[in-house]
C-alpha cells in the first residue's frame, strides 16, 4: 500500500489509516463485507482502464476481446450460481440495478408496492426523496406488531390498490421472506413480481434462504454484502422477461455508459467463489453467528425487533432504554465496534436519531470469528450502553484482542 503513500502523500495516508480501522474494528454493518484478496486485485487491474460500451460482441470500442470474454465469465457464473436463464452484470450497483428495472418495467405515474423504509425497505422501493418516489406513485406495505411481515396486509393492499409492480425484499428485516406468497399475492393482484435480494444474496446462493428466482419475474442485487464481492449490482430473470422488457437495454444505453470493467471482474471472481462448497460453509457460519448474537443479547435483557433473526442481520430496539440509536452508534464508534444507527417500526424519534441500531454478521464472520466470539460482542455491546464511562478502555482492549487473533488479510 506505500506505493500510493509515496506517490501521493493525502490519499496514501488516508487508505493506510482506513486499513488500520478495518482491521482494529468489530465491522458488524449488516451492508458490508470483507471481500477475498483475488475479488481486491480483480478491482485493482488494468481493466479499469478499459471503455467498453455496449455487450460482449457487440461493443462501441475496440480492443474488447479480453473484457468480453470476462462480462461472459461473470454472466455465466451468476447464472449458474442462481440457476436462472438471463442476467446482467453491468449495474454500477444496486440502486441502478434497480432503477434499470423500474425504467424496463414501468412508464412514469404507474403505481408500484414496496416496503416502507421505516420498516426496513430501501429508498429505491418507493421512497419519496428518491427516483422511484418521484417518477413512480409508491404505495408502501410494513411489518406488523410482531415485527414480521403480513402477508394477508401485503394481499389487501394490492388487491385494492392494483399496482404495476410489488417489490419484496428489504434493508433490514431480520426475518425470512416468502417470495412464493408474494408470487401468489401479485397474481391475484395482476402485478409483476420484482425481488431485490441485495442483503440475503449470499444466503440464497448457498441455499440457506428459499431462492426468488422460481417465484419473481426480476431479481436485483448488489454483489458486496452477504455476496461477498465488489461493490455494484446485478439483473437476473428469465429469457422470455428480458425479451419482452430488455433490461439490457434499460441499463446501457438506458441509465449507464461504459461498464466498470475491473469491477466485473471482481464480480466475475466472488461469483466463482460463491460456486466453491466453502462459500456455503462460511453463508453458514453467518447464520450461526448471528443466532448466537442474537440469543446473547437477548440474554443481556435487550429487546430485538420480531424477537430474534433468521438471517444475517438483526435490530437492537432500544425504546426502553435511555440511549438513542444514534448515540450508541457514536459510543460504538469510540469502542472500535462498527454498527449503524436504524429506525424502529413505529420509532418516536426521527430518522437521524432513531430508537435503534442494526447489527450484522457477515463481515466478522469473513475474518474468522465464531459463536464464543459472538458472546464476547454482546456483552462488549451491553458494556457500551449501560457502563460506557467505566469500562470504555476495556471495551478498546478486547475488541483488539479479538481483531488482532483474525486479522482481515492474511
Ligand atoms: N437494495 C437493497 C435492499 C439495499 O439494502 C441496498 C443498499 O443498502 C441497495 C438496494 C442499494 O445498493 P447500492 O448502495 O449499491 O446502490
Amino acid at each position: 500500500m506505500s506505493f500510493i503513500e509515496d506517490g501521493d502523500k493525502e490519499v496514501g495516508s488516508a487508505i493506510k489509516q482506513e486499513y488500520a480501522r478495518q482491521s482494529r474494528n468489530l465491522e458488524l454493518i449488516a451492508s458490508e463485507n470483507i471481500v477475498s484478496e483475488r475479488v481486491m486485485l480483480a478491482m485493482g487491474s488494468v481493466l479499469t482502464n478499459k471503455y467498453a460500451e455496449g455487450y460482449p460482441g457487440k461493443r462501441y470500442y475496440g480492443g474488447c476481446v479480453e473484457v468480453d470474454v470476462v462480462e461472459n465469465i461473470a454472466i455465466e457464473r451468476v447464472k449458474k450460481l442462481f440457476g436462472c436463464e438471463y442476467a446482467n452484470v453491468q449495474p454500477h450497483s444496486g440502486a441502478q440495478a434497480n432503477m434499470a428495472v423500474f425504467f424496463a418495467m414501468l412508464k412514469p405515474g404507474d403505481t408500484v408496492l414496496g416496503m416502507s423504509l421505516d420498516h426496513g425497505g430501501h429508498l429505491t422501493h418507493g421512497s419519496n426523496v428518491n427516483f422511484s418516489g418521484k417518477y413512480f406513485k409508491s404505495l408502501f406495505y410494513g411489518i406488523d406488531k410482531n415485527g414480521y411481515i403480513d402477508y394477508d396486509e401485503v394481499e389487501k393492499l394490492a388487491v385494492s390498490s392494483k399496482p404495476k409492480l410489488i417489490v419484496a425484499g428489504a434493508s433490514a428485516y431480520a426475518r425470512a421472506i416468502d417470495f412464493k406468497r408474494f408470487r401468489e399475492i401479485a397474481d391475484k393482484a395482476g402485478a409483476y413480481l420484482m425481488v431485490d435480494m441485495a442483503h440475503i444474496a449470499g444466503l440464497v446462493a448457498a441455499g440457506l434462504h428459499q431462492s426468488p428466482i422460481p417465484f419473481a419475474d426480476v431479481v436485483t442485487s448488489t454483489t458486496h454484502k452477504t455476496l461477498r464481492g465488489p461493490r455494484g449490482g446485478i439483473i437476473l430473470s428469465s429469457n422470455a422477461f428480458n425479451e419482452k422488457f430488455n433490461f439490457d437495454k434499460a441499463v446501457f444505453p438506458g441509465i449507464q455508459g461504459g461498464p466498470l470493467m475491473h469491477v466485473i471482474a471482481a464480480k466475475a471472481v466472488c461469483f466463482g467463489e460463491a460456486l466453491k462448497p466453502e462459500f456455503r460453509v462460511y453463508q453458514k457460519q453467518i447464520l450461526d453467528n448471528s443466532k448466537a448474537l442474537a440469543a446473547a443479547l437477548i440474554e443481556k435483557g435487550f429487546k430485538l425487533v420480531s424477537g430474534g433473526t433468521d438471517n444475517h442481520l438483526m435490530l437492537l430496539d432500544l425504546s426502553d432504554i435511555d440511549i438513542s440509536g444514534k448515540e450508541l452508534q457514536v459510543r460504538c464508534d469510540e469502542v472500535y465496534i462498527t454498527l449503524n444507527k436504524n429506525s424502529i417500526p413505529n420509532d418516536p424519534r426521527s430518522h437521524f436519531i432513531t430508537s435503534g441500531v442494526r447489527i450484522g454478521t457477515p463481515a466478522v464472520t469473513a475474518r474468522g470469528l465464531k459463536e464464543d466470539d459472538m458472546k464476547k460482542i454482546a456483552q462488549l455491546i451491553w458494556l457500551t450502553v449501560f457502563d460506557f464511562e467505566n469500562s470504555a478502555d476495556h471495551i478498546r482492549n478486547e475488541v483488539v484482542k479479538i481483531c488482532d487473533a483474525h486479522p482481515i488479510y492474511k
